[in-house]
């Protein structure tokens, strides 16, 4: 299947079955901000619950907190976001589309790497067993243009950056031929900054109400309550404050779905340490957080690190966790070793300590930071993108069938099991709520009797249900039920009483988190 049309497929099948909707629909929706539904809830929770409990039930040295989304105004000017939280946008004149400066330099280089990498894996064809790619690498002529253009792109690009120098920016772009890629065209305008906070204001009265912001990051929140928890909580470094929130970012190009949104909510987690070990706990948390993309048991070749070139002007380390989403692999979560940039700042701008006293060393200082940042919302697309599959089955009477199947990890699944009763008569009915009434302590159960078995399992497979139970008149005899696979479509005939155990081993929170 065109990547492509799985996108619009799997957009198509977000709202069939109430995962995901355009906000405000019914008024034609609102660009780039979408509601989640009966299931997509369900999903965001529980994708939640995941991160929240692998940061805090597995690490003793990690709290929790809840901080509100507005701020005092001078937050966002010691972080720097007022002055430095811009995009450079451009706009092709033909097209009048509108587009990130630097995005469209960072897909030229990506186009650039493919290139390289067709040559590699063309040549690791020709010579087989003998292939040395880093020679190849090294000495191909054609490869090491490439690499040499790549190279001088990515210098100019991050002089520009720093200098913010607009006007180079664009000449990237016109040196590079890039063409816009609706019009073809290379017609563009100059590039501006744009700032992506939401403003408005607080206070009744016009004359005193003062401009505030939408948080457009929840990490703010952490390091302005980093004392209180620090003295609330007596923590001792090297320790993590953990938040899951909204966030809110007037994104200039927002189109991938929920890829980009304006409203959307992050999970972030700011691990203060000593100056100094900041490679250690950069290294820790790089390979802790790829091990809890990994644990969800999606392809691993999937998943990758994408250190950056162009670092932030806080960061002096910086990985993306990107993910092969169907328009290509692109950031899930940031890794980011912030060193005291963020309290240095708020100590500067509030004129208070916020410092630290260590006992081993007896002196105090500024923590330094290594953050983790994923969007919640990227989160969830990732698993849905991984998940979806369309399948072909071959039916009892021969006859070939696709089924749509969304192969979400077990623990992570909106509706654990699904009950059926056979027909609705003899009393099937009632042993089926029976056992529903028993596991719903445990499960999120679904109970459904209209339509025939194999719809109500296609169904299922579309929500990504993985056991369907099925009540027969056998049960009525032996106390048995089918249980149905949903990956496998396999079937098991198994005692009522096991049910709670098998559907436990195999769909647990606790399972998944024991597996990190
Ligand atoms: P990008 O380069 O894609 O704009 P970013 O580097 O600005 O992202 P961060 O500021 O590091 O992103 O934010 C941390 C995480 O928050 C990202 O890895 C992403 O998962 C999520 N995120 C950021 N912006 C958005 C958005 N507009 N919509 C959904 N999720 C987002």
């Amino acid at each position: 299947m065109q990547q492509e049309d799985l996108f619009k497929k799997l957009t198509a099948h977000s709202k069939e079955y109430g995962y995901i909707f355009q906000s405000s629909e019914i008024y034609d929706g609102l660009s780039a901000v979408y509601d989640y539904g009966q299931y997509g809830a369900e999903l965001k929770n529980n994708i939640r619950k995941y991160w929240w409990d692998a940061m805090l039930l597995l690490n003793d040295n990690i709290v929790g907190l809840d901080s509100a989304i507005f701020m005092h105004p001078e937050v966002w000017k010691a972080s720097g976001h007022v002055d430095a939280f811009n995009d450079p946008l451009i706009d092709n004149k033909d097209s009048k589309k509108r587009y990130r400066a630097d995005v469209l330099i960072e897909d030229y280089i990506e186009k650039l790497e493919e290139k390289i990498n067709k040559e590699v894996g063309k040549a690791a064809k020709r010579f087989g067993d003998k292939f040395d790619e880093a020679m190849f690498r090294q000495t191909n002529a054609r490869v090491t243009d490439l690499a040499e253009r790549i190279g001088n792109i990515i210098k100019r690009f991050v002089e520009a950056s720093e200098k913010s120098d607009l006007q180079e920016i664009r000449q990237i772009i016109v040196d590079c031929e890039i063409a816009c890629p609706v019009s073809g065209s290379r017609n563009w305008t100059e590039v501006r900054q744009f700032n992506l906070m939401f403003d408005t204001k607080l206070g009744s009265v016009s004359e005193d109400a003062s401009k505030i912001y939408l948080r457009p990051e929840t990490a703010q929140g952490i390091f302005v309550n980093f004392m209180n928890v620090q003295k609330s909580g007596r923590m001792k470094i090297p320790f993590g404050i953990a938040q899951v929130g909204k966030a809110f970012r007037n994104e200039i190009v927002a189109r991938q779905f929920i890829f980009r949104m304006r409203e959307f909510e992050q999970m972030e987690m700011q691990f203060f340490i000593r100056p100094g070990d900041e490679p250690q706990w950069y290294e820790f948390w790089k390979e802790k957080r790829m091990r809890w993309h990994k644990a969800l048991g999606f392809d691993e070749n999937k998943f990758r690190f994408h250190d950056h070139t162009k670092l932030a002007h806080y960061a002096v380390a910086a990985t993306d966790i990107e993910f092969a989403f169907p328009f290509g692999f692109k950031e899930v979560e940031g890794i980011h070793s912030r060193t005291d940039y963020d309290l240095a700042q708020h100590q500067k701008f509030c004129g208070r300590k916020l410092q630290y006293f260590d006992t081993e060393l007896n002196k105090s200082y500024v923590p330094y930071v290594v953050e983790t940042s994923i969007g919640l919302d990227r989160m969830f697309l990732t698993v849905l993108a991984a998940s979806y599959n369309e399948e072909k089955i071959k039916k009892e009477n021969g006859r070939e069938e696709e089924r749509v199947v969304l192969g979400l990890p077990p623990a992570l699944a909106p509706v654990k099991l699904a009950i059926f009763p056979l027909v609705k008569k003899d009393g099937l009915s009632e042993i089926s709520q029976k056992i529903r009434d028993d596991l719903r302590f445990d499960f999120s159960c679904q109970y459904e009797e209209k339509d025939s078995i194999g719809r109500r399992y296609r169904r299922q497979d579309a929500i990504g249900t993985p056991f369907c139970i099925t009540v027969d008149h056998q049960t009525k005899e032996d106390e048995t039920v089918t249980i149905r696979y949903r990956d496998t479509m396999e079937q098991e005939r198994v005692p009522v009483g096991k049910l709670r155990e098998i559907i436990g081993e195999k769909a647990s929170m606790k399972k998944l988190l024991q597996s990190l």
